[in-house]
């Protein structure tokens, strides 16, 4: 799939268009900024190190339910997306105290809470993604009512579903930003990234930052931070499981079906009028690579035969 137009630029990506109306390509850059582009430099590594880091992550998500806008990795820093509208609005969740809201209510960084919050933040470079609530995003029609509840509902179970994921990385997710979109269905998907540009990462049990605090608050060690998270995800497994159906091409005869079909009409199940007969195979994986082609892959050149078969998979927990 190729690029056709630059349709937007970021700080940290850039979105193309492509021959397909619902798909975009999202390239990943090295440019880091904050404080609103006051603060910017060039991280090397840092936009194939987000990337690789979003798709795992993406891919993650998608096995565990949550919808996202996320198709597949073309490149080191290209991801291949649908294209969907985005929301004005940044979700953010926390699940320790840092950074603004260390500072807005004056407590200590690092400090547990009760449970996660979430907060929303208008979408704008210009007021600063002033923070907003439910009744700003109904009454300037940002999302319907129905719409915030399907994205607060996710970006929860997102939470819960990285939590577990980065302690596996021996990381703590203490906060993040998520972005959503809508398809011209109205169907909502998680979008943008998830890396250490949107999240913070601290290593388990203790307040280093593996992430983007490590740029803001000039830490040091910035090329390194994206690198270590980038190799500690590649490297911790999703257990997987997919479900693969297949069967034969309705055009082609279905001999076993039709043995059944006459056996079962002789113990009187007449209401039966056809039988096709088919393949359920169920494959339990431990993957550190992010391809879900590789499934399309093992059903064309080994589980089934393309010139008689038909074949769906489906990924299952
Ligand atoms: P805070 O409100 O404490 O500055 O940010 C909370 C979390 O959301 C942090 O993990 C931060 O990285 C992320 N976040 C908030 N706003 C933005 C934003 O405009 N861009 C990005 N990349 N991340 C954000």
């Amino acid at each position: 799939m190729e690029k056709v137009k630059l349709l937007y630029e970021g700080k940290a990506k850039r979105v193309y268009s492509t021959p397909e109306e619902d798909k975009f390509i999202i390239e990943f850059k090295d440019t880091a900024t904050a404080f609103d582009g006051l603060k910017k430099a060039d991280i090397s590594g840092k936009g194939e190190a987000n990337c690789i880091i979003s798709s795992k992550i993406f891919e993650l998500l998608t096995i565990k339910g949550i919808k996202n806008h996320y198709i597949k990795r073309l490149s080191e820093r290209e991801m291949l997306v649908k294209s969907v509208k985005i929301f004005p609005i940044e979700v953010i969740i926390r699940n320790r105290v840092a950074g603004s809201m260390a500072k807005r209510l004056g407590l200590d960084v690092g400090k547990e809470l009760e449970r996660p919050v979430l907060e929303f933040c208008y979408k704008s470079d210009e007021l600063h993604d002033p923070m907003i609530n439910e009744d700003h995003i109904l009454a300037l029609n940002l999302a319907t009512e129905e719409e915030l509840k399907t994205i607060k509902e996710m970006s929860l179970e997102t939470n819960k579903i990285l939590i577990e994921f980065f302690r596996k990385c021996h990381l703590e997710l203490v906060d993040m930003k998520f972005e959503f979109g809508k398809d011209s269905q109205g169907n909502i998907y998680l979008a943008d990234e998830i890396s250490p540009d949107t999240c913070r990462l601290w290593e388990l049990g203790t307040t280093t930052s593996w992430d983007k605090d490590r740029f803001r608050k000039d830490l040091g060690g910035v090329e390194e931070a994206y690198r270590e998270v980038k190799e500690r995800v590649i490297n911790t497994p999703i257990d997987s499981k997919a479900r693969i159906f297949i069967r034969l091409k309705p055009s082609i005869l279905d001999a076993q079906g039709s043995v059944i079909l006459n056996a079962l009409k002789s113990l009187g199940f007449n209401e039966v009028i056809e039988v096709r007969v088919g393949k359920l195979l169920e494959l339990k994986m431990d993957r550190k690579v992010d391809e879900p082609e590789r499934i399309e892959r093992m059903c064309r050149e080994l589980l089934a035969n393309p010139v008689m078969e038909d074949y769906e998979w489906e990924w299952i927990e």
